[in-house]
């Protein structure tokens, strides 16, 4: 059993008030929401109810949100689906820092003809606006920006974007899987089109997720078949899982206050911390504005994988920023776009935390990890 759990951004244990929502639903409640009979036809009003608090943590209408099996195929639904419907968009504009389920899809219809544009972060993952303006000005686009960065946690200024691409007639998707449960949404006051979500991240099992699609958004199916979701997502629903999705998002709408200021302050704690046992350390990404929950630090000199792995020793889980290719370890495209330095960006290590971690696990960390910096510094091949 892992002593310390300090990934979050990468999946969050499921809450047991989740748990016990969804267990009728596989011991009694089993029949299929479309059924004619009572039996099945039951159940159906338990994924309406779910629907209804998705739609409400995001201040949409329930009928605006489609249920799916994961924030990837909330993407690739809103990208292809969204540009095989209009046919008329020959434009795609993201950001290189978009997580790959945006990513592949946006560079799988630039195969397919459609002219792509990435745009860049600066050294602290922010977004220049201005060659977005630029972008909208020559051709109406299909935009697809993340509301919050998963590595570094950096929140983009949806709102401000939501205004210029709304101005210049485009089609705004954004991925708010790492936002939704951690900061306040709300698609009634900020016009985005089509908004993604996942369940795994806010405390409800993966293998579920849902796609915000704005009333008149026109966005053909991904999965064709049955009639389910109005025709927009065929598939027999996986009534436990959205059931258990619904009272996520419940429950993040009465606790997200309260818990962003507490994880909020047990995150600095551990900054603070780091930044003053560890010599040769620097934060990546803007401290001023990202996740509550999040902190990505690079440790110079060292490989983010040797740190990660002494910490699996010490029962500790974080993650690097640090995706392997090939047998040889590349600096994720994320700390590449922020032009994180070589040896910065080799040493990357995410920190995520959740309304279960405790000051407990920030004291053990700032315990161990100081030793554990200095120890891979004395061996490490890395000239300084
Ligand atoms: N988008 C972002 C920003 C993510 O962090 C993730 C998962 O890490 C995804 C999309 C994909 O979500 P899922 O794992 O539910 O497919």
């Amino acid at each position: 059993m892992t002593e310390v759990y300090l990934d979050n951004n990468a999946t969050t244990q499921v809450a047991p008030e989740i748990i016990e929502a969804m267990m009728p639903f596989f011991e009694k409640l089993w029949g299929n929401p479309s059924s004619m009979h009572t039996f099945g036809g039951q159940v159906k009003k338990h994924v309406e109810q779910a629907r209804e608090q998705v739609a409400a943590l995001i201040g949409a209408e329930p009928s605006e949100i489609i249920f799916t099996s994961c924030g990837s195929e909330s993407d690739n639904m809103a990208l292809r689906g969204a540009a095989d419907a209009a046919g008329g968009w020959p434009h795609i504009i993201t950001t290189r820092v978009e997580h790959p389920a945006v990513l592949t899809p946006c560079r799988y219809l630039e195969k397919q003809g459609y002219r792509l544009t990435e745009l860049e972060v600066d050294s602290l993952g922010r977004l220049d606006l201005d060659p977005l303006k630029t972008g909208l000005r020559d051709s109406a686009a299909i935009v697809s920006i993340m509301w919050a960065n998963n590595e570094t946690g950096v929140i983009f200024p949806i709102g401000e974007i939501a205004e210029i691409v709304k101005g210049a007639g485009s089609l705004l998707h954004t991925d708010a899987v790492q936002a939704v449960g951690k900061l306040p949404i709300d698609v009634s006051k900020t016009p985005v089109d089509m908004l993604s979500l996942s369940g795994h991240k806010l405390h409800a099992p993966k293998g579920v997720g849902a796609l915000y699609v704005r009333k008149g958004t026109k966005v053909n199916p991904l999965i064709m078949g049955g009639h389910q979701e109005r025709g927009r997502r065929a598939g027999t629903e996986n009534v436990p899982y959205i059931v258990g999705l619904g009272r996520a998002c419940e429950l993040a709408a009465q606790n997200m206050e309260e818990e962003a200021i507490r994880v909020a302050a047990m995150r600095d704690r551990l900054e603070a911390g780091i930044l003053k046992s560890c010599p040769d350390v620097r934060v990546n990404g803007d401290r001023q504005n990202r996740l509550p929950n999040t902190l990505n630090v690079s440790f110079e000199f060292i490989e983010g994988e040797a740190i990660l792995l002494s910490l699996n020793e010490l029962e500790v889980a974080a993650s690097s920023g640090s995706a392997c290719t090939s047998g040889s370890l590349e600096p994720s495209h994320v700390m590449r776009a922020m032009g994180v330095p070589f040896t910065a960006a080799h040493g990357s290590i995410r920190f995520s935390l959740s309304r279960y971690n405790t000051e407990k696990d920030i004291d053990y960390v700032l315990e161990h990890l100081p030793r554990v910096v200095a120890r891979l510094r004395e061996i490490s091949p890395f000239v300084r």
